[in-house]
């Protein structure tokens, strides 16, 4: 085992493929279309079009994040981007890393 492997542990692929069928499951939802309705970005909270929005894990499903209206939140395609397998958390720290740099 690496390092790298103890510092990121993908959960398991059973999960995931559990996890990702949910979410499929999710995304025809009433609950899903109403989320997408208000037209926010859950991240940067801009306005879109419901079409421009995607479901976003907080915690990765890859990271053993569930697919539940917890863990969903409409997000739009860069926040999504960016954010990649980070979690907000992450983020966060990064963010006063920068600021340590100065
Ligand atoms: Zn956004």
């Amino acid at each position: 085992m690496s390092d790298y492997s103890s510092y990121f542990t993908p959960a398991s692929e059973s999960h995931q493929k559990i996890e990702k069928a949910k979410a499929r499951e999710m995304r025809q939802s009433n609950w899903w279309k109403q989320q997408l309705g208000k037209g926010l970005c859950y991240h940067c909270e801009k306005r879109f079009k419901p079409d421009e929005l995607t479901m976003d894990h907080l915690i990765p499903i890859a990271r053993g994040g569930k697919t539940d209206k917890k863990n969903c939140v409409p997000s739009c395609k860069e926040c999504n981007t960016k954010k990649g397998y980070k979690t907000r958390a992450e983020l966060a720290m990064e963010d006063l890393k920068k600021t340590d740099d100065k």
